[in-house]
């Protein structure tokens, strides 16, 4: 490639939702010339990139961007630490594979905040069965696509119904003793290429600057789905941002756009390991009797719950009658503990992860530099807001009423058993008794991020409905940083439908 190469479109990071945009536009009738800038490599000789789950062997790798954030005050001032993909494929490269979408009033308030149905849960459908390649017994064709590139499945239909873990029964059962019942119902990639920053001319987008200083020209576009972190941090490079950050760093302003970096959002969430009285009966991974084959075909996890706040706590955070149902945490009883310190994968535990939904803390996200090699300043700001701290405390209650005090989970699990190591000194075992204050200083101490960031290019605030960068021209954001607000699902099952329908608009636009 010379520095005068010229796309007509160029996608700026080859991740989750830059991938199927530039795959989508290379296929459009007009077949435009694309090119895919990716600042990672290609991972696909690698055989921890293609089985299902072995990413996870990946992370804190040369795929893995392992950013850390500043201190954070309501989490005992401590360093949280960021697996965020840096390959083709991105966040997907490392990621769970759990596929799980938000509730409709999560989408259908996106729609009513930037004033456009196609982003609300109706508006969404068509591209959800666009993206989905569904597998589950009585699968409702309107909610479900049965064709699309991703082969998604319930834990209970996998393996023709082989994938059935020994504590499915009791799990449901407790939780059914809490009164929660399930619901009825022409291309180029170059890899190892980062994108310093976009080009203009009088506030028309034109082009990229490499790391190396070569330029490539766009005729139409330049579309950015660099993921929460990397997007804010070209925008702000590119001269389009905060200009108090802009000026900070001597960088010329292209567009004010005060709200680039902020308005980060994620799951936060707290895991807990539960021993299991007996091992032998093979109730967690790691045991001898874990031994059918189907249950090493996905995470093995069950029952996904997820609740409102009961009235009394509603009430006193003045949630108006109308929202009051919205499920804000979810709980996922796993029968493996995902890298909680301290505690063995051996059969002798079960974990939990206790998460909010739709949390109401903001963090925020900006440059330490105009250079394009350093990490980003990231300050999560987790557990800021009385609501979001109730929610989780709440939460983390529920949990350990499921585990330890129903009839179904008490006979099996003996206790909770805090995680040990460096920082984590004096933790006593939670119990479904533990005050709330204990309950909240577990949080603070342990709770972590869900790898779920987004919002740091808001659509409304910094982007159209369309993706389009407002104030200036021919740019597009099209990742996880253009949510608006936390969705309670996890966010692939969403991103991906997104991209395909942004993917539409820009082909439409052609
Ligand atoms: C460990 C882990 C587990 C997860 N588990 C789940 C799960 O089970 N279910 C779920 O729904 N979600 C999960 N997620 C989240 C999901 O993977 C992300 O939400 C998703 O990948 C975000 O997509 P994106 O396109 O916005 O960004 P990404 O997929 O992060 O892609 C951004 C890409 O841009 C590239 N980039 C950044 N800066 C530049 C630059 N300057 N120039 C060029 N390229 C650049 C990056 O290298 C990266 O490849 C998980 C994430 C992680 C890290």
């Amino acid at each position: 490639m010379t520095s005068a190469a010229t796309a007509d479109y160029i996608v700026v990071g080859g991740g989750l939702t830059g991938c199927l945009i530039a795959s989508r536009l290379s296929q459009s009738p007009k077949t435009p010339v694309v090119i895919l800038l990716e600042a990672g490599s290609d991972p696909s000789g690698n055989t921890a990139a293609t089985g299902f789950l072995t990413g996870l062997s990946l992370l804190g790798s040369e795929f893995d961007y392992r950013y850390q954030s500043e201190p954070v005050a309501n989490t005992a001032n401590r360093v949280h630490h960021f697996n965020l993909g840096k390959a083709l494929g991105g966040g997907s490269l490392l990621n769970y594979g759990g596929w799980l979408r938000a509730d409709s009033a999560d989408y259908d308030e996106w729609a009513e905040i930037v004033g456009d149905k196609r982003w609300s849960w109706e508006g969404f459908k068509p591209w959800f069965r666009k993206t989905e390649h569904f597998y589950a017994l009585d699968a409702d064709a309107d909610e479900h696509g049965f064709d699309g590139p991703m082969y998604v499945t319930s834990v209970s239909a996998a393996e023709s119904g082989e994938r059935k873990y020994p504590l499915r029964e009791p799990v449901r059962q407790g939780w059914s003793e809490l009164g929660v019942l399930p619901n009825l119902e022409k291309r180029h990639v170059l890899t190892n290429t980062a994108v310093n920053k976009v080009t203009f001319t009088d506030g028309v987008a034109n082009g990229v600057v490499l790391h190396d200083g070569r330029k490539i020209a766009a005729r139409k576009e330049v579309i950015i789905c660099a993921g929460a972190y990397g997007t804010p941090q070209i925008l702000m490079r590119s001269g389009v941002g905060p200009s108090s950050i802009l000026n900070e760093h001597g960088i010329s302003i292209v567009h004010e756009a005060p709200s680039v970096g902020s308005n980060l959002h994620d799951h936060f969430a707290i895991y807990l390991a539960f021993r299991v009285r007996d091992p032998s009966l093979g109730y967690a991974m790691g045991n001898e009797a874990w031994q059918n084959p189907a249950l090493f075909k996905g995470l093995p996890w069950d029952w996904v719950v997820s609740g409102p706040l009961p009235a009394e706590l509603a009430k006193k955070h003045n949630i108006e009658a109308d929202q009051q149902g919205r499920n804000l945490y979810e709980v996922i009883t796993l029968y493996v503990p995902p890298g909680i310190p301290g505690i063995p994968i051996d059969g002798t535990h079960i974990a939990t992860s206790t998460m909010l939904l739709l949390p109401t803390s903001r963090g925020k996200v900006s440059i330490r530099s105009s250079n394009v090699a350093d990490p980003p300043r990231i300050e999560p700001n987790y557990f800021d807001t009385p609501l979001d701290r109730d929610t989780l405390i709440h939460a983390t209650r529920q949990t350990l009423q499921l585990l330890l005090a129903t009839g179904s989970m008490g006979p099996i699990i003996e206790s909770e058993s805090p995680p040990s190591g460096e920082g984590l000194d004096g933790l006593e075992p939670l119990t479904a008794d533990s005050s709330d204050g204990a309950i909240e200083e577990r949080i603070r101490r342990t709770g972590m991020q869900h790898h779920h960031s987004g919002g740091t290019a808001a659509m409304g605030k910094v982007v159209d409905v369309e993706g389009r960068v407002m104030g200036v021209k021919r740019l597009r954001c099209a990742d996880a940083s253009i949510l608006p607000i936390p969705l309670g699902g996890h966010p692939q099952a969403t991103l991906y439908p997104m991209a395909e329908q942004l993917a539409s608009m820009i082909i439409g636009d052609m």
